[in-house]
């Protein structure tokens, strides 16, 4: 029997964040996982080449907020590291995102805008860049990437893309900190959860009869599995990762990431690790090892990645949401609770504010953790 006041379920950066304010308060938390391992979908470890490799995919660590990065800092120590990302467009490597540089080169000053209420992604995206643009680079590797035509997918998916000012040619170039953890996020989350129970290979809804939760239940994996698929299945992306390595070979590409938009080629990016990994590290890599990524649909949570954004999927999320509020104690939370794309420190943020709440709500004392 396992018994505590709080069950979180689920070690990615939610349920950690959230054991770890909750223990600093003095409660009794148990964290279960049905995976082998801790950290959830930012779970990283040493490949056999010597490689740092991330095994859900690639992930980069942007911050704006003091009180996060704070947070994180009890945890790792971090290296400055920003990510740069080329696209492959007609056998030349572009800079991604473009900056207004580009877009002047390739559609001069007065492009045509697309005018009215967009309704699409594609829509959207012609009403901020030119169509020469969103061709070479948009259309081809979002229709990979969801695997339907831009048009049926939803306008506000377009909010993530940005086009840099002049002469700028990072990824996240409005973010205080661009950094990644030395020893890796696993080391992170291990350093986070140090000292909490921790059950792994554990799924919570296969053995709710050998769990009690005395206050609450903190759920961060996916709702609908959480309800039984009772309104049906939401829809999710994920990437088949190919991983690659050339023994002797020493660079096989300029940058982390190279992404490819064009419609022959199935895979959408490759990652080449290396370039992620401290500048004392790189050394010790033999040769270089490479992640080719190319998306399907998953019928399993395990490749649970990108939440699909339509208006099916939107709705019946809102359907379980609304069942979900009607819980006394459980919470259903993070990314896959949630049927939300949240970067890292988002999550973390997310997982502050709903830590902050749960100790309001049992009235537990928080003088000397403010
Ligand atoms: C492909 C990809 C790339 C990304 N790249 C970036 C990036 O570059 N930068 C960035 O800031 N963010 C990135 N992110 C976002 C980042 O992964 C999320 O912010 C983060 O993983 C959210 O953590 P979470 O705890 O909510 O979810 P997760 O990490 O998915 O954790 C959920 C955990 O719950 C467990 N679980 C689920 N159901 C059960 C059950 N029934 N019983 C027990 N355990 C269960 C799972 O095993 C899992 O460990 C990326 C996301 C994806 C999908």
């Amino acid at each position: 029997m396992i018994k505590a006041d709080f069950v979180i379920v689920g070690s990615g950066l939610t349920g950690s964040t959230i054991a770890r304010i909750l223990t600093d308060h003095d409660q009794d938390v148990v964290i279960l996982d049905r995976r082998d391992h801790f950290a959830g979908n930012i779970y990283d470890y040493r490949h056999e080449s010597g490689a740092m490799i991330h095994k859900y995919g690639p992930h980069y660590f942007r911050c704006g907020s003091e009180k996060i990065w704070n947070f994180l800092n009890r945890f790792t120590e971090f290296y400055d590291w920003s990510a740069k990302i080329l696209s492959k467009v007609n056998d030349e490597h572009l800079n991604w995102p473009v900056n207004q540089d580009y877009i002047e080169k390739i559609a001069g000053k007065n492009w045509e805008v697309f005018k009215g209420e967009a309704s699409n992604f594609e829509e959207a995206c012609l009403a901020k860049m030119p169509w020469q643009l969103y061709e070479l680079f948009i259309k081809g590797y979002t229709e990979k990437q969801w695997g339907v035509k831009a048009t049926e997918l939803d306008k506000e998916l377009a909010v993530r893309i940005t086009i840099n000012k002049s002469n700028v040619n990072s990824l996240t170039p409005n973010h205080k900190w661009n950094a990644l953890p030395r020893n890796g996020y696993t080391e992170m989350v291990k350093n986070m959860i140090d000292g909490i129970p921790l059950e792994l290979e554990f799924d919570y809804l296969q053995h709710k009869e050998k769990v009690i939760a005395k206050k609450m239940v903190i759920f961060t994996g996916p709702i609908d599995e959480f309800f039984g698929y009772k309104y049906g299945k939401l829809k999710y992306r994920g990437q088949n990762r190919r991983i690659e390595h050339l023994e002797n070979i020493d660079q096989y590409q300029p940058v982390i990431q190279v992404n490819y938009p064009s419609p022959e080629d199935p895979r959408i990016r490759t990652i080449e690790w290396k370039h992620l990994m401290h500048s004392s590290e790189k050394g010790k890599v033999k040769g270089t090892l490479l992640t080719h990524e190319t998306p399907f649909t998953p019928e399993t949570a395990a490749n649970f990645e990108y939440p699909f954004p339509d208006k099916i999927n939107k709705n019946l999320y809102e359907q379980y949401k609304a069942d979900g509020e009607k819980l006394n104690n459980v919470l259903i939370c993070g990314r896959l609770g949630e049927y939300r794309y949240y970067d890292m420190d988002q999550a973390i943020g997310r997982a502050m504010k709903l830590a902050s709440e749960i100790i309001e709500r049992f009235e537990i004392p928080s003088e000397q953790y403010a």
